[in-house]
């Protein structure tokens, strides 16, 4: 059977003539390598943010920025393609497609601007104009470098429901498409080019799969060829042991499984969309994570779970990560002891504000729930959890709600931490030893990371501290 490889390149990895040139050089490679090569790409870097902010401008009635926008749009793909295509008449055709997609963006605009509003469907059309441009740019510079390729919008194949910024895929449907649309181009040894990011409904409404969706629209493409690897080109080496801003000894891991990752996503590092694991892993698909800044660095390999110990050259923690700008929020009192229900009312009322929680701590005692919220909700979250329990708190049942000011949430992440007793006795050490006050904490029940509370002060002294349990 013949090889497939979906690779996705994101936005910076299409963001300049540099990046495309590094681009075409790791298709070219590919292509060597590989039978079947599907490729999927981002929209430029920073040209969803300049659309998404287009839009919302116009929303408010706003549309003197719009020349400018548009402007900054035709430079940024103009000019990648007069450096690019040396056919002119390729070039003008590019051009003039580009330009098209650039004039809808304006029309939109002064649509919503005259409706006053952005509906989340409207949205997404205007979001989608980024990959829509960024495809017909990547797919006419290939082709011009010799390597034939061949254009096609994922709409045409990625069939989602219509929850609009946030869409779900038919993996039925697209299976199918995908398929019909994909092989017929690659049987005639034509490198399909498409866009991340986006899919339509059945009627063929524009959808997008969510912010850095991206990653995602490369997983749903490989799990249902099915490809046999999916490569994330970026702009790093893959996912490091932690932020090298924070510490500069932070390494590249050659390894981390699907269950550290998904700890880490959650945690804030940006390398891959977390929603990018699961139907990899459910298809058996290799996943890695590459920079197209520098192509021979073996990035970071995804894999299924840990191998034997779960050490990695017999280290058990793997990884340190830092979540800033959060605050703890407490509701406490002797009367919520024994009274069922609570906890289920507390959850309720922050989620009636729309906020996600990334902790909660582990309550010894009945007389109080702790967890975090982002720092910017915490007076909304309280204010609706003092509506909750207006009653428990005018009878003294609950003496007080209240929030910590900015802390950060740090999680150490390693699988092996699951077979070796005295991890968590050893972090816990570290941070006393290093003086770093620790104000709560969590460990998830997959036992993969294990999650503490610092004031904001202390985030950085904490990550490294315990990123010294890595590297010694
Ligand atoms: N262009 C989209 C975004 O910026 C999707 C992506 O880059 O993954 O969110
Ligand atoms: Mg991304």
């Amino acid at each position: 059977m013949s090889k497939t490889l979906v690779m996705k390149f994101g936005g910076t990895s299409v963001g300049s003539v540099d990046a495309l040139k590094s681009a075409i050089q790791i298709i070219r490679d590919a292509k060597k390598d590989w039978d079947r090569v599907v490729v999927v790409t981002s929209a430029m870097s920073g040209v969803t943010n300049l659309l998404l902010d287009s839009a919302a401008s116009a929303s408010h009635g706003k549309v003197d920025s719009l020349p400018q926008a548009a402007a900054t749009l035709r430079e940024k793909h103009f000019n990648v393609a007069e450096a690019l295509i040396q056919n002119s008449v390729k070039l003008n055709q590019v051009i003039a497609e580009i330009d098209d997609l650039i004039f809808s963006l304006v029309d939109l605009c002064k649509a919503i601007a005259v409706l006053g509003e952005a509906s989340p469907r409207a949205m997404d059309t205007v979001a989608s104009l980024g990959e829509r441009m960024s495809v017909r740019l990547l797919a006419a510079v290939v082709d011009s470098a010799g390597i034939p390729a061949q254009a096609i919008e994922s709409t045409e194949f990625v069939v989602t429901n219509a929850h609009f910024q946030n869409a779900h895929p038919d993996f039925k449907v697209t299976t199918e498409k995908t398929r019909g649309k994909l092989n017929p181009l690659m049987d005639k040894g034509i490198i399909p080019i498409t866009t991340g990011f986006i899919g339509a409904t059945p009627e063929g409404a524009i959808t997008t799969l969510g912010r850095g969706g991206s990653d995602y629209s490369a997983a749903i493409i490989g799990a249902v060829l099915p490809a046999d690897d999916v490569w994330i080109w970026t702009d790093v080496d893959g996912v490091m042991t932690t932020d090298p801003r924070i510490v500069r000894e932070a390494q590249t891991l050659p390894e981390i499984s699907y269950n550290e990752i998904a700890e880490l996503a959650y945690y804030g590092a940006k390398v891959l969309h977390p929603k990018t694991i699961r139907p990899v892993l459910d298809a058996g698909i290799g996943l890695r994570i590459c920079n197209t800044f520098n192509p021979s660095h073996p990035g970071t390999r995804l894999i299924p779970s840990v191998k034997s110990n779960g050490k990695v050259d017999g280290k058990v923690i793997k990884a340190v990560t830092a979540i800033r700008k959060q605050r703890l929020i407490t509701i406490e009192g002797r009367g919520m002891l024994g009274v069922p229900g609570v906890a289920a009312r507390a959850f309720g009322a922050v989620a009636s504000t729309g906020t996600s929680v990334p902790l909660i701590t582990q309550a010894s005692s009945e007389q109080s729930i702790c967890f975090a919220v982002p720092a910017e909700l915490a007076h909304t979250v309280l204010s609706s959890l003092e509506k909750a329990f207006a009653s428990e708190i005018a009878d003294e049942d609950i003496d007080r709600v209240w929030s910590t000011e900015d802390i950060s949430i740090i999680t150490v992440v390693g699988a092996g931490m699951r077979h070796t007793p005295g991890v968590s006795g050893r972090v816990f050490s570290k941070l006393g030893n290093d003086g770093v006050n620790v104000l709560a904490i969590a460990q998830g029940s997959s036992e993969v990371s294990i999650s503490l509370v610092v004031d904001s002060a202390d985030t950085e002294n904490a990550v490294k501290a315990l990123h010294e349990l890595i590297i010694n």
